[in-house]
């Protein structure tokens, strides 16, 4: 069976890690070349409206799939006369826009933030009074690890976030005070069977995902059901196929919704090595019609993101239950280049936790 990926990131990569075990083939679609798939299986380097490209893409490929979501709904949409396309484009079309998200998000009962549209200043105004401060201003689109949002906690916020954001369609969503970030990862087959990793708590610094604690500690069974039914939900309605993450704040024992993710997560890397089957691996299980592979977590885990640079091999591979991944990118500050994830029983993850944190910058 051969797959098609639009995107060659790290996601790609990983998925195609996953796959080549199984006897699976890939083939990868990303404008840029030299990216972190293109080590591990072909490339078609293009843009994503090359329509002569995307059907040279597509030629004799089974099912095709992305690991991003900001391919372009026509992309897809032209790409589903050639093969079987999971996850289907409802899921891409809710979640490339902040504001269609939230709003299916709140039809289906799920619990969001107070949000509403902002196209103006009059309406940023008004809006700002109705939800109250603080609040958060996001562009509807292509906003990732923090950018393209700015935290209005005064009146006098308004107008600097305006003249930095004002130039795109935005959305204003009340703040909430959480006491954690929890995200669910959750897949379904092609035949409706439904898995759920364990809840995992999320650590960010300036809007970037530093660290995930697999499973999340002190989550109540009332908990993981509350997240399972939402992601549950979530998922039949858009007749889903795939891996699909769904990120929530944690304020008193309920569940707020933040954002969705219709492919694997960087939240789920910890799965590799902590649980029987990775959710790469349980993505192409579900793509390709397989049956789906236990998610059960092995033990503990912490993943943490190699940000801006990779720390030294030697050192992380003399830690006990350290496991490295470096995505083959360039050093650049902010940007994710690789991940270190540190598995084994709970007392184990405390003896080396200090030495690894002191690795990662
Ligand atoms: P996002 O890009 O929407 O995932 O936002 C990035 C990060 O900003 C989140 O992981 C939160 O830490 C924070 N954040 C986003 N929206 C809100 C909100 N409505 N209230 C409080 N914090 C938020």
């Amino acid at each position: 069976m051969k797959i098609g990926v639009l995107g060659a990131g790290q996601l790609g990569r990983m998925l195609a890690l996953a796959g080549v075990p199984l006897g699976l083939q890939f083939r990868f679609y990303d404008p840029a070349p030299d990216s972190p798939a293109s080590e591990i299986a072909e490339q078609v380097v293009a843009n994503y409206n090359d329509w002569d490209a995307l059907t040279r893409f597509a030629e004799g490929l089974d099912v095709i799939t992305y690991e991003f979501e900001n391919i372009p709904v026509e992309t897809v949409t032209f790409l589903e006369q050639f093969a079987s396309m999971f996850p289907p484009l409802d899921a891409l079309r809710a979640s490339q826009d902040r504001l269609t998200e939230k709003r299916t998000l709140l039809t289906l009962g799920i619990p969001t933030p107070h949000f509403d549209a902002v196209e103006s200043w009059t309406e940023l105004e008004e809006t700002a009074l109705r939800i109250g401060l603080p609040a958060v201003l996001k562009t509807r689109r292509f906003g990732y690890d923090g950018k393209g949002q700015a935290v209005l906690r005064t009146q006098e916020d308004l107008q600097g976030a305006w003249q930095t954001l004002g130039g795109s369609p935005l959305i204003l969503e009340g703040f909430i005070s959480f006491e954690r970030e929890l995200s669910l990862i959750g897949v379904r087959g092609r035949d409706s069977d439904t898995r759920f990793y364990p809840l995992v708590e999320n650590h960010h610094r300036e809007g970037i995902l530093r660290l995930t604690v697999a499973p999340a500690p002190n989550v109540t069974a009332e908990l993981q059901t509350q997240a399972e039914r939402h992601l549950n939900t979530l998922m039949q309605t858009l007749n889903y196929v795939g891996v699909l993450t769904l990120e929530f704040f944690e304020q008193n024992g309920r569940l707020i919704a933040n954002e969705m993710a219709p492919r694997v997560h960087n939240s789920g890397h910890w799965t590799i090595e902590g649980a029987e089957t990775s959710q790469f691996e349980n993505h192409l299980r579900a793509i390709g019609g397989f049956p789906l592979g236990s998610i059960r977590p092995r033990n503990a885990s912490l993943m943490y993101n190699c940000i801006g640079e990779m720390p030294e091999r030697d050192v992380v591979l003399a830690v006990p239950g350290a496991h490295l991944h470096d995505y083959g990118k360039l050093p650049r500050p902010k940007r994710k280049v690789g991940h270190l994830t540190l598995c084994g029983f709970p007392e184990e993850l405390e003896r080396h936790r200090t030495t690894v944190e002191e690795l990662i910058t």
